[in-house]
């Protein structure tokens, strides 16, 4: 195991520690937030881990997620009054258009709101994609408005613009660190301490540390995240096998879409959405389609 890395990520997170406001750890069940939660044991800093229930996540993972009684499971509510979820099923006719890779409305609703006034402790990581490599860093501020953009040239810290124009620091230097303090509360931010470490290093370690993480990973996956996600591609096909309910409940909510009030687009009904959205059927999206989608994609990036 490399024990380099594991002492850099444990100085990263002694680093940008604020005494008496703990760390928000972002607990999704796979490997990452595994490592990012014994890392956070390991230094002492203080932390809650949160776990935010998506509608769609695989049984197998709600179970692991339920068997960490350090995890807090929450969800988000339309109506917290009358405790009406926010779910995939419901947000997809609001939306008016199915979740896609470049209009990933859901996560920001179902999955990463949460942390909001906290720093918010990642297991993103440089390996898992060539976005990620180009748009984190160990520090990213989720925007960079020109006001976080005046406070960083003040204090002197060098930053990166990220491409949906947030703001990346990789110095653990006392500017970044300020720079942090000065902004958590009211933009965004992030600590990813293992941004720079490989697959195999994630895996040494919860080896080292006993961790049995996911057992979805031993049913040959390579990544967690929810059933049907758009990011998984093809492997969509298998997860639909394994959860044909899923696959039902999709075809549902592409009719509730379509019989959702004001609907002006070309798709004839569900079953016809989610040949679409698979992948099968790429002809079908209509001009106001592309331009939803461009809307919905400046919204959320
Ligand atoms: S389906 Fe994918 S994009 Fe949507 S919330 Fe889940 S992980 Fe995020």
């Amino acid at each position: 195991m490399n024990k380099e890395l594991e002492k850099k990520a444990i100085e990263r997170l002694k680093f940008y520690e604020t005494p008496d406001d703990p760390y928000y750890l972002a607990y999704s069940g796979g490997k990452d937030s595994d490592c990012i939660k014994i890392l956070a044991e390991l230094s002492g800093v203080k932390y809650q881990a949160y776990h935010n229930l998506t509608s769609v996540d695989a049984p197998e993972t709600v179970n692991y997620v339920k068997s960490q009684k350090d995890v807090i499971i929450q969800r988000k509510y339309w109506d917290y009054e009358h405790k009406n979820p926010i779910t995939m099923w419901n947000l997809i006719p609001k939306k008016k258009m199915p979740p896609t890779r470049i209009v990933r409305y859901c996560c920001s609703e179902l999955k990463e709101w949460g942390g909001k006034g906290r720093k918010v402790v990642t297991g993103v990581r440089w390996a898992e994609s060539r976005a990620r490599a180009e748009s984190s860093d160990v520090v990213k501020i989720l925007t960079g408005t020109a006001k976080v953009k005046k406070l960083a040239e003040e204090i002197n810290a060098k930053y990166v613009e990220s491409r949906q124009g947030g703001i990346i620091l990789n110095n653990d230097n006392a500017e970044s660190r300020e720079l942090v303090e000065m902004c958590y509360v009211q933009h965004k931010t992030t600590i990813n301490p293992i941004i720079d470490w490989k697959d195999s290093d994630v895996w040494e370690f919860l080896r080292h540390y006993g961790c049995e993480s996911n057992p979805l990973y031993q049913c040959g996956y390579h990544r967690i995240g929810c059933v049907g996600c758009p990011m998984a591609g093809k492997h969509r096909y298998v997860e639909f096998e394994r959860y044909p309910k899923f696959k039902e409940n999709y075809i549902k909510a592409f009719q509730r879409m379509i019989d959702y009030p004001g609907y002006t687009g070309k798709w004839k009904n569900g079953e016809d959405v989610f040949r679409w959205w698979m992948g099968e059927d790429l002809n079908q999206l209509t001009f106001e389609q592309l331009l939803d989608m461009q809307e919905l994609q400046e919204e959320y990036e």
